[in-house]
């Protein structure tokens, strides 16, 4: 398979559209770190993700959606200070983890009945998200234990012959990955501390 690493315009977009929709993974930025995307609904496409980066299939991923994307398609409850956490932080580095409504594949959460949710900020992101308007399943785009890429060239020197397009959006600003935080309960509970901290949240 041949890499390629493309600005991100209606081109590229279509092509990545093309490539999803046909089970295939794409690469794309967003402001912590390179995402490396396949169609949630799409439980081959998600396995073949755990297999390209060499993955742990206990470790679930986070789907990523665009910022008008409804929710409640994936998840079965928001709490109200889910809500409130919301309105302050997204678009942005906050997972949120959900009751899931069991819609997307079982390959994303390792079978478990939680969802983790990410609105990202950056443009590119956005622009990927919004063309496909689907649940988009990502870790970061590296092999498992490597350095997370904050440019398309990082992500190129890990998966090359692994991923058909890297959606280049430039260095990514944040370099570290999204907080996750933990809304199935009374209070949430941070399970990785990351851009966003404990007292933001607080
Ligand atoms: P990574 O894709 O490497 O950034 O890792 C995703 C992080 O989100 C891991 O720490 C996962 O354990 C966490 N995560 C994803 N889905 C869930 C979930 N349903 N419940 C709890 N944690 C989750
Ligand atoms: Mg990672």
């Amino acid at each position: 398979m041949q890499t390629r690493i493309l600005p991100i315009d209606e081109n590229s977009l279509k092509l990545s559209e093309k490539i999803i929709l046909n089970g295939g993974t794409v690469a794309f930025p967003t402001e912590t770190v390179y995402g490396l995307g396949a169609n949630a609904f799409d439980g081959l496409a998600v396995k073949n993700v755990f297999k390209i980066k060499g993955r742990p299939n206990d470790n679930p991923l986070i789907v990523h959606v665009h910022k008008d994307y409804d929710i409640l398609n994936l998840v079965s409850y928001v709490p109200e200070y889910a809500k409130s956490l919301a309105k302050a932080f997204l678009p942005g580095p906050l997972t949120m983890v959900y009751k899931s409504k069991g819609v997307v594949s079982s390959a994303v959460s390792c079978g478990l009945d939680t969802i983790a949710v990410r609105i990202p900020s950056h443009d590119g992101a956005q622009k990927f998200l919004k063309y496909l308007n689907l649940p988009i399943a990502a870790p970061s785009a590296n092999i498992s234990k490597h350095v997370s890429p904050v440019t398309a060239e990082h992500v190129y020197s890990d998966l090359d012959g692994k991923v058909e397009v890297i959606l280049d959006g430039g260095k990514c600003s944040g370099g570290i990955e999204s907080t996750v935080l933990d809304c199935t309960g009374e209070i949430p509970v941070v399970l990785r501390s990351g851009l966003i901290t404990r007292d933001m949240i607080a």
